[in-house]
């Protein structure tokens, strides 16, 4: 297949564009897809307003995305043209130190191994990624749903690392795409009590209607004293912080009772410390824990939790944009309007 297409450059912080570009072709081992869907995402907004340490302007952007395949390279044999996919944006190597340790998200080649491009008619996936990370999207799936495999993968990662026990009481700090994730996920893994803490009053409204026990403003509340007061005064046994500023990382220790597992989901701009007291970590035995991207199991765990139905993706995407919008998307976003985007190429 030859021609062209339209697709978002990124080409500098504050900078994207639609432009016409060649359709790519499949190499040895990859896969064509055409997209169906995109999904706007936090991590493009914060490359878009400050750059990012993996992405190269200028650049095809975005990397959330479902689609058909619409050409095959030599050598795949297991996929077909008109399957319908979702692919990650990375693969690791499986040779490297951390890799063969079991932290496959910690891969020294990952740099090397992304994929972006998203927002655009046609997407190449790399032979690492379809070896390792494409997979079908079932019939039942809508395409702008299965787009979240890629993020949803991250929120489970952590959750897998929040040593969440049955009937544990979760306090999750933030109330956007991974604060409703987390959540949605806690309450799967068995969580007791899970409180969802947040700013707006219409993003709360969202978490208690997919089954979060209790919800509060930092608007109205002292959100450490509202947790210990949920928790005979102890804190809780498992806290998630998902807003991404140095006073939530720094709260999110304080409403931890002695034992906790504290997961510091969200990360800081470069250079950010955070002071933290020295007494309750070292006699509270906290446990923090910093957790970054995914691995080919939580991409798998993803899709299957999203197509069973288990994490409700339908209520994050807030709206609808043509590709030529993406942009003007992205400041929605920061305004905080909107949690996430779908990008439908076929919308003009
Ligand atoms: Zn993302
Ligand atoms: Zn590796």
């Amino acid at each position: 297949m030859s021609g062209t297409m339209l697709g978002v450059f990124f080409l500098e912080p504050g900078h994207l564009e639609l432009r016409e570009t060649a359709i790519p072709e499949p190499g040895p081992g990859e896969v064509v897809v055409k997209i169906e869907a995109a999904t706007t995402c936090g991590t493009d907004l914060k490359a878009y307003k400050r750059g990012h340490k993996l992405m190269k302007p200028p650049m095809l952007f975005g990397h959330e995305f479902s689609g058909l395949i619409s050409a095959v390279g030599s050598g795949v044999t297991h996929w077909h043209e008109g399957d319908p996919v979702v692919a990650a944006n990375s693969a690791p190597c499986n040779g490297c130190f951390y890799c063969r340790r079991g932290h496959q998200e910690l891969c020294e080649n990952l740099d090397s191994r992304f994929n972006w491009g998203a927002y655009a008619q046609y997407i190449r996936i790399p032979a690492h990624i379809v070896n390792q990370n494409l997979h079908r999207v079932p019939a039942h799936l809508a395409f702008a749903e299965a787009s979240l495999t890629e993020p949803l993968a991250c929120s489970i990662l952590g959750v897998a690392n929040a040593n969440i026990q049955l009937g544990d009481t979760v306090a999750i700090i933030g109330a956007g795409f991974q604060g409703l994730m987390q959540a949605q996920l806690a309450l799967a893994a068995g969580a007791g009590q899970v409180i969802v803490i947040g700013r707006s009053h219409g993003r709360l409204a969202q978490a208690r209607q997919l089954g979060v026990h209790v919800t509060f403003s930092t608007l109205d509340v002292d959100a450490v004293q509202q947790v210990k007061a949920l928790t005979h005064g102890r804190g809780a046994e498992v806290v998630i912080e998902a807003a991404g500023s140095a006073e939530t990382w720094r709260m999110a220790t304080r409403m931890a009772r002695p034992g906790a597992t504290v997961l510091l989901f969200s990360g800081l701009p470069g250079g950010t410390h955070v002071e933290f007291d020295a007494t309750h970590l070292h006699y509270g035995e906290l446990t923090i824990k910093g957790v970054f991207h995914h691995t080919p199991r939580t991409i798998e765990q993803a899709l299957q939790m999203l197509s069973s139905g288990y994490v409700d993706g339908k209520m994050v995407i807030e709206g609808q944009i043509p590709l030529a919008q993406v942009e003007e998307g992205l400041h929605r976003m920061d305004r905080s309007e909107v949690i996430k985007l779908a990008v439908l190429p076929g919308l003009s």
